[in-house]
């Protein structure tokens, strides 16, 4: 049984508040460790660690603090295979997803690589009586990541490249679920060249979050979870004067036009759907056929592949996907089937009843894949986030009734559409009321040099993760207007400057 703790100040410290979170592993339905759950005492520490660290952060150059992301790139890749097996043991996704995940946090830390070229501001030389006017773009001080439980590696880095990069000192909360990988970062942090108190980590639970988004020496916060946790975070931490963006909850929709080539679209919703056990905020979890023939098609396809589906201990590299991440999870997840069956939607595929064979397996949090026919827009199970391995199709007439699913949805996070026809992929695009759309892919998550976010439920705040919008979350602008020479004289003047001299 092994105990994760905290990380401020370039030190292992221990938490001293004497309460502690589980840590199992969900492969073989065990408890493996303990994390500790700070108490305020210990966050306030944490924060005042990298208030600490903020004037000489800051004052570094902007080509030596790049320098430590590309030491950090290195050591990444380096350190891949170890970062994914630890996260697979705590989460359960497959090793092969979970060095996914771990590159996908590492792309983001590539593209910060290049803060010297993201962080120019803008200069306009000559704008009236030996005026020069020129923007710069200034970190904002002590700034907070708090993340969820299912991309352990990829948003922590997703967060932490971009504010670290500009000039930030960086508190992370992570999810008590899996703290081991965000616990190892701080250590490949270090390693890269970061100054101690630069990236803290505090494990903890809600009283964690709350210092986090009240303390006045925090300046912003990040969050992803689950919806009603990230409105709380968002509506807390702006209430006390904080920048936030907090990403929350999905239900991410498929459409299937007659045109589709359905062999590329079986593909790309057996890997959406049940991929990582559909843990993922992109998921597809509701696919939406457009014509009888079309749906019963896709559920003639999709039935066998869903039955075959290879469910398995993380580590065993012929898994398609793994367990769920605890037991609680597994149980919410069933009740939604037991939901989607007693709301009158048809169980094509029941993964409830999954028995995992090998010995020694036999508890831990396991579903097989389901697949459910004939969902309507008013059930429970289809207006809420399931994030289980199940797909829900719902069935539409027209390609009118099928983007008018996705846009009327409280979600909004990402969608796809599958066809052959342009103006019809155009006018989805176009139109959905989603923020991160497909055209022939099935998980259109934005690279690191694109910005991800959603629309609706699924995001709270105006600034996206990564990309452009990263660097703007985590600065503020300062513009300056200056005149040289001093000699000019243009006498008192009483009317606001228009400097059309
Ligand atoms: P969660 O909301 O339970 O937890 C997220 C974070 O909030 C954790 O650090 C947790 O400790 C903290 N937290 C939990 N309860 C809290 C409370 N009552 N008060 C204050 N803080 C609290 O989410 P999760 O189960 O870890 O993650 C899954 C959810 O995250 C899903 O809803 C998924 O869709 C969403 N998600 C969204 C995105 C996105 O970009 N939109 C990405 C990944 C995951």
């Amino acid at each position: 049984m092994y105990e994760r703790h905290h990380y401020i100040a370039g030190k292992d410290v221990e938490g001293t508040s004497g309460r502690f979170g589980p840590i199992f592993n969900p492969s073989i339905g065990q408890q493996q460790g303990k994390v500790a759950l700070a108490s305020k005492a210990e966050v306030e520490s944490a924060i005042a660690a990298a208030e600490a660290a903020f004037p000489a952060w800051s004052g570094t150059s902007v080509v030596k603090r790049a320098r430590v992301l590309q030491n950090l790139v290195q050591i990444l890749y380096r350190e891949k295979d170890a970062l994914a097996e630890a996260l697979s043991m705590e989460h359960g996704k497959v090793f092969s997803d979970a060095q996914g995940d771990v590159q996908r946090g590492l792309k983001v830390a590539e593209f910060a690589q290049g803060i010297p070229h993201l962080l120019k501001g803008e200069y306009s030389d000559n704008v009236g009586g030996g005026i020069d006017m020129y923007s710069m773009r200034k970190p904002l001080g002590v700034v907070a990541g708090i993340t969820p439980f299912n991309f352990p590696a990829m948003i922590p880095l997703w967060m932490s490249c971009m504010a670290i990069a500009c000039g930030n000192t960086y508190v992370l909360k992570p999810s008590e679920k899996d703290p081991s990988v965000p616990m190892m970062l701080a250590k490949l942090w270090a390693e890269a060249g970061l100054p101690d108190g630069v990236f803290n980590v505090i494990n903890g639970d809600k009283e964690a979050v709350d210092t986090i988004c009240t303390d006045p020496r925090v300046k912003a916060v990040s969050f992803v979870g689950s919806t009603p946790i990230a409105q709380y975070v968002y509506s807390t931490a702006t209430a006390h004067g904080k920048r936030c963006q907090a990403m929350g909850g999905a239900k991410n929709h498929m459409v299937v036009m007659p045109d589709a080539d359905l062999d590329q679209v079986a593909d790309a919703l057996i890997g959406a759907a049940y991929g990582s056990a559909g843990e993922r905020c992109m998921a597809i979890s509701v696919a939406v056929p457009v014509g009888k023939q079309v749906a019963d098609k896709m559920v003639e396809m999709l039935t066998p592949r869903v039955e075959a589906l290879k469910v398995g201990h993380c580590m065993d590299m012929d898994a398609e996907l793994g367990p769920l991440v605890t037991a609680d999870h597994m149980a919410k997840v069933r009740g939604y089937l037991d939901l989607a069956e007693q709301e009158g939607s048809d169980v094509v595929v029941d993964g409830r009843n999954f028995k995992y064979n090998m010995q020694g397996y036999e508890d831990g949090y396991y579903l097989g894949g389901s697949l459910f026919d004939n969902v309507k827009p008013g059930m429970r199970s289809y207006r809420e986030e399931i994030f289980g391995p199940t797909l829900q199709i719902v069935r539409a007439e027209t390609f009118d009734d099928a983007i008018r699913l996705p846009t009327e949805h409280e979600f909004g996070n990402g969608t796809s559409i599958f066809t052959r026809d342009g103006d019809t992929a155009r006018a989805y695009a176009n139109n959905v009321e989603v923020g991160m759309v497909g055209v022939n892919v099935p998980i259109p998550v934005p690279l690191a040099f694109h910005t991800f976010g959603g629309w609706k439920s699924s995001a709270f705040g105006d600034i996206n993760q990564h990309g452009m919008e990263g660097v703007r979350f985590y600065t503020k602008t300062k513009t300056v207007t200056q005149r040289w020479p001093t000699g000019i004289r243009s006498g008192a003047e009483f009317v606001i400057p228009t400097l059309n001299s």
